[in-house]
C-alpha cells in the first residue's frame, strides 16, 4: 500500500521516498506526493530522480497501490528517489476542484440538483447534475453566486473519520459516502466556510486550495442537455 501523502499536505511540491516495486517503466514507491488519476481529478506530472538520472513522470494511477509511469526504465528496486510535482498543473486542478465543490454545494443548495459527475482539467471544468434545464438566467445566477463565493474566501479544511462515524453525523445527500466501494473503511472529509456551519461538506480524496479566494474568477461558459433529467454546466476560471 502505497502511503499518499498529498491527502495530508497538498502543498508540498518535493519529496523523497523509497521504490518498493519497479517494472519496465512503472515504479511503485513507498510514499507519494503525485496525485493518480481519479474523482474527476487528472493525475499530477513531475518528475523522479536519483544521482543516476530523472525521469519524467507522464502518468500516475491506482488508489490502494498508486502506480508512476515513467519515461524508459524506471530507477530499481530499493531506489531512494526525490520526486517533484508540475506545480502550475496541480496548482490549477487544485482550483477547478475547489470550484467543483462550490458549484456542487450551490446547485444542491438553490436548484435541489445532486452532482452525478464532473471532470476537470487544467483551463476547463464540467460538471453534470440532475437537473431538468438550466436557463441562461439561472447560469447568470449560478455564476455570480460562486463569485460571491470566491470573494468571501472561504477556508478549507479536511480530516479524517472513520466510514461509521461520518454515515452517522454527516448529512449523506452532501457528502455521497454511498458512491464509495464497501472497502472503504475511512473516508476524508473536506469542508468549505465556517467550521460550525460550513456551507460544503464532502467525502473527497482530491487536492484543494486553502481558501476559495485562489480559485479566481469563475466564467459559467455553457450548458448541455445529456438526456432527460441530466444537465452539464462547463466553467473556466481566470486568476
Ligand atoms: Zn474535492
Amino acid at each position: 500500500v502505497t502511503e499518499r501523502r498529498y491527502l495530508d499536505d497538498a502543498a508540498v511540491r518535493e519529496f523523497t521516498a523509497r521504490v518498493d516495486r519497479s517494472h519496465d517503466d512503472r515504479v511503485v514507491l513507498d510514499r507519494t506526493h503525485f496525485y493518480p488519476s481519479g474523482g474527476g481529478q487528472p493525475h499530477d506530472t513531475g518528475t523522479l530522480s536519483t544521482e543516476e538520472g530523472t525521469w519524467r513522470v507522464t502518468r500516475v494511477e491506482g488508489r490502494d497501490e498508486v502506480v508512476h509511469y515513467v519515461d524508459g526504465d524506471a530507477p530499481p528496486e530499493g531506489t531512494t528517489v526525490a520526486g517533484e510535482i508540475d506545480w502550475e498543473r496541480r496548482r490549477a486542478h487544485s482550483r477547478y476542484h475547489t470550484a467543483q465543490h462550490l458549484l456542487s454545494a450551490h446547485l444542491l443548495g438553490a436548484y435541489d440538483a445532486e452532482t452525478v459527475g464532473n471532470q476537470l482539467y487544467e483551463d476547463r471544468a464540467r460538471l453534470d447534475a440532475g437537473y431538468d434545464r438550466f436557463t441562461e438566467a439561472d447560469l447568470g445566477d449560478v455564476e455570480s453566486a460562486l463569485n460571491d463565493l470566491v470573494d468571501a474566501d472561504l477556508p478549507v479544511r479536511h480530516y479524517r473519520l472513520t466510514r461509521e462515524e461520518a454515515e452517522r453525523t454527516l448529512d449523506p445527500s452532501r457528502t455521497r459516502l454511498d458512491l464509495l466501494p464497501a472497502s472503504v473503511t475511512e473516508v476524508r472529509i473536506v469542508e468549505l466556510g465556517d467550521e460550525s456551519e460550513p456551507y460544503d461538506r464532502t467525502a473527497c480524496a482530491g487536492t484543494h486550495v486553502d481558501s476559495t479566494g485562489e480559485i479566481g474568477t469563475v466564467a459559467v461558459t455553457g450548458r448541455e442537455t445529456q438526456g432527460s433529467e441530466r444537465e452539464r454546466i462547463r466553467f473556466e476560471l481566470t486568476e
